[in-house]
This record gives C-alpha cells, sequence and structure tokens, in this order.
C-alpha cells in the first residue's frame, strides 16, 4: 500500500476519487434540523447506507482561516502558523493571514502532488485559496473563477465548463457553484483523487436552522453532494466552526468592546486584535467570541480584574497558556487572548465597527461555542479511530486520515460486518 508521510502522520494515497466538503459555519444544528425534516435525502441515504456522523471539535478560535489550515494539514495552528484570519505579528505589523508567506507546514494535497498524485482545491472565499493552493496544489476560487480559469487542468473558462454564471460572493448559492466546480473538474479530467472544497458561511451569518434561505442552501447541498455519490466518490465532510445568534431579543448586537472598556477603567492597552477580521465584513462586522489583548506586563492583573468583571466573559489566558491550551504559534497571538459566550461577542472600540452593512441581526463564531462541527462519512470508520470517533473526540483535523486510512472498503457487505464486529 503506498502511503505518503505529512506533518508526522501517515496517509494512505487514495485510489478512488474522494473530496472532503468544508461547510463555513456549518454548525451540527443545521444538519441535525435538515435530517429531523427529512431535506436531505441523499445525507440520510448515505448515513443509512454505512455512512457515519458523530461531532468533533474544531481548532480555537472557531474561524475560517485556522480550521481550513488544520484540515487540509491535519495540524495544530502551533504547526501550521494560521492562528487567526487576522493578527499581530512580533514587530506590531497587523495583517491578514491570507498570504501563503505565513505558512509553516504543507498540506496533505501538496504531498500528494509532489508523488503525482492530481489533487484539487475550490473555495468560495478567494482569501483561502492562496493558502490552500500554496505548494503547487491546483486551486480556483469562486470569487476569481472568471478571472483566472483553471489553467493547472487546461480549463480557460470555468462559466463555460460549467454552463451556468458565476455567482457573487454574498450570493446563496456561492458555495454550491464551488462544489459544482469541483464535479466539472472531475468529469473532464477522471483522474484526480483528492478535492478539498470549502464553502462560504454567508447563508449561516445571515439565519438560523429552519429558515428558508438555509433550507435551500441545503437542499442544493444535498443534491450535489448526491451528484458526487454517484460519481463514486469516498465522502467526508465537516465544518470549520459552528455559529450561534450574537444578539438581544431586540436584535441589538451583544458586544463587549474591550479597549473601550479597559481604557474606561483606566488600563493601559497597545491593541486589541480581533482575528475573526476578514475581508467579508458583511458576515460578521468584525465581531466574533475571540480576542487578543496586547498590553504591558504591569496592567495583566487590572486588565484580568476588569474581563473577568464581564457577564459573558468565558476564558482568559496569558500568551504561554493560550498557546499551549490552543495550540497556538506564540509570535503571533496576544499577551492575552480572551473568550466569549454563545450568545456575546467582542469587538475593540465602538467606533471602528461598521454594523450597518450586516445582513440581518448579528450571528457569528470564534469561541468555545462554536468549536463543535460534524465530522461525517461515508462509509463504516474501523480501526484505531473508530473508538475515539464514536466518543465524539475527534478533530476536524483528523477528517483526512479517517477518510483516507479509517474507512472499511467499498463493498457494503464487507463494510458492514467489519463495523458490526468493531462495535
Ligand atoms: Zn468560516
Ligand atoms: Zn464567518
Amino acid at each position: 500500500m503506498k502511503t505518503i508521510d505529512v506533518n508526522g502522520r501517515t496517509y494512505r494515497i487514495p485510489q478512488e476519487p474522494t473530496v472532503v466538503f468544508t461547510i463555513d459555519g456549518g454548525d451540527p444544528d443545521y444538519l441535525d434540523d435538515a435530517l429531523d425534516r427529512g431535506i436531505m435525502p441523499r445525507l440520510a441515504a448515505m448515513l443509512a447506507d454505512g455512512g457515519q456522523y458523530c461531532r468533533g471539535a474544531s481548532e480555537m478560535p472557531s474561524l475560517t482561516n485556522p480550521n481550513n489550515l488544520s484540515i487540509v494539514t491535519g495540524a495544530p495552528p502551533a504547526l501550521h502558523g494560521i492562528p487567526g484570519n487576522y493578527c499581530r505579528l512580533e514587530d506590531g505589523a497587523l495583517e491578514l493571514l491570507n498570504d501563503p508567506k505565513f505558512l509553516r507546514a504543507p498540506s496533505i494535497h501538496a504531498v500528494l502532488e509532489q508523488h503525482g498524485v492530481p489533487t484539487l482545491m475550490v473555495t468560495a472565499k478567494e482569501k483561502l485559496r492562496r493558502l490552500l493552493g500554496h505548494g503547487g496544489v491546483p486551486s480556483v476560487s469562486v470569487e476569481t473563477a472568471g478571472e483566472t480559469g483553471l489553467p493547472e487542468y487546461g480549463i480557460p473558462d470555468l462559466p463555460q465548463l460549467l454552463g451556468t454564471e458565476l455567482p457573487e460572493i454574498y450570493d446563496w448559492n456561492a458555495s454550491h457553484y464551488a462544489m459544482r466546480i469541483g464535479l466539472a473538474v472531475y468529469r473532464a479530467r477522471r483522474d484526480l483523487r483528492l478535492l478539498y472544497v470549502s464553502l462560504t458561511d454567508r447563508v449561516q451569518h445571515a439565519v438560523a436552522p429552519g429558515d428558508e434561505l438555509s433550507d435551500r442552501f441545503l437542499v442544493e447541498f444535498d443534491t450535489i453532494l448526491g451528484e458526487y455519490l454517484d460519481e463514486g466518490f469516498t465522502v467526508g465532510i465537516t465544518a470549520d466552526h459552528g455559529m450561534n445568534a450574537k444578539h438581544t431579543g431586540d436584535g441589538t448586537p451583544a458586544v463587549h468592546y474591550l479597549a473601550d472598556i479597559l481604557e474606561q477603567a483606566g488600563v493601559e492597552v497597545h491593541d486589541v486584535v480581533l482575528p475573526i477580521t476578514d475581508p467579508y465584513v458583511r458576515h460578521h462586522g468584525a465581531l466574533g467570541s475571540f480576542a487578543w489583548i496586547y498590553l504591558p506586563d504591569t496592567e495583566h492583573a487590572r486588565a484580568r480584574e476588569v474581563l473577568a468583571g464581564l457577564s459573558g466573559i468565558e476564558e482568559i489566558w496569558n500568551r504561554a497558556d493560550a498557546a499551549t491550551v490552543y495550540e497556538h504559534p506564540q509570535d503571533r497571538i496576544g499577551d492575552l487572548a480572551v473568550t466569549a459566550s454563545a450568545h456575546v461577542a467582542l469587538g475593540s472600540r465602538k467606533r471602528d465597527h461598521d454594523l450597518s452593512a450586516l445582513h440581518g441581526a448579528l450571528r457569528s463564531h470564534g469561541g468555545r461555542h462554536e468549536q463543535i462541527v460534524p465530522l461525517i462519512t461515508s462509509r463504516p470508520v474501523f480501526g484505531p479511530l473508530a473508538a475515539r470517533y464514536h466518543a465524539g473526540v475527534l478533530r476536524s483535523r483528523d477528517l483526512h486520515d479517517l477518510v483516507l486510512n479509517h474507512l472499511t472498503d467499498l463493498d457494503h457487505e464487507t463494510a458492514l460486518a467489519a463495523a458490526a464486529a468493531a462495535s
């Protein structure tokens, strides 16, 4: 059996087409509700036919960039170097972490490419494409597919290949277009072995499970999932993070503006850095449930006292402890790391957050309560990871390990018998 080693883990080189979908903001509540109401028949049939669905954990902070990178590298942020969408570097520069120069570990896909195994990364958001495509991985985003095409696979015009117009990034179906690109490229050249398709959380930021828009999103997801299954794909599904309402009963955002609060209390603050910050301000206004605070050593004790007095503050760690607890690179995180509860968001200064463009009342992520994600496979899980998987304690960064190394073979009779014997 041919294998590759990536970041200290060994993966079987897939012989059959394999795809991992990351539903951006795909809180398990969306899927559970949709399965309960029977609006995802292909997913339901996949699960009835030996597929598995357990919950697991994403990385902290529960944000897009750290988690997409952990999923494709199989490694924590401490190793891949991306602890946020945004951070402050050691020289004080504030940076969106979208550039491959910030990466410290290769993806599974990049190592497969080095071994001559064809792979593909498709994203809705361009911000992720450059990171995911690093190391010679053919990659395309819905945002820029119209200009770039996919030259690595000799496809100049993707809308022409798909036969449909490109959506805008804030359209409800930008995610489905990403899924359709993956399918169309596979059908154009049957040799692709590992695809990664990362969606956008535009819909999840806007509406809760059961909303008409959410249903439309999930029904279309299910339809395209069915097309992948019909093509013989082995499938893994996870999310980069969950999603929660962060507003009061009347729709007012529930936010602690930490720089304002600390300064009003007389605490000297150098910076409050919000790692959710990204180009998609209409999603969240840079408000999530995680913040880094930069301040003089002499101010730590008083800052902790002020923060502990705020309702909904759950964790306060100093840099060294945060690096251990969250598995973060010490040089890219704050002097203090702070998390908030499910329905509370953290801001910097009120005047710096523009909430006028939000799609609706604030729904966001970043804290512990959005760390729980679905881990779904199209076939039974067996072997040494099975017990941890079924106990709900695996991480999304383990999903490629599960899908490439720990699924029973394609013969369903054999597969089901093995699963029964293992339990
Ligand atoms: Zn996300
Ligand atoms: Zn988001």
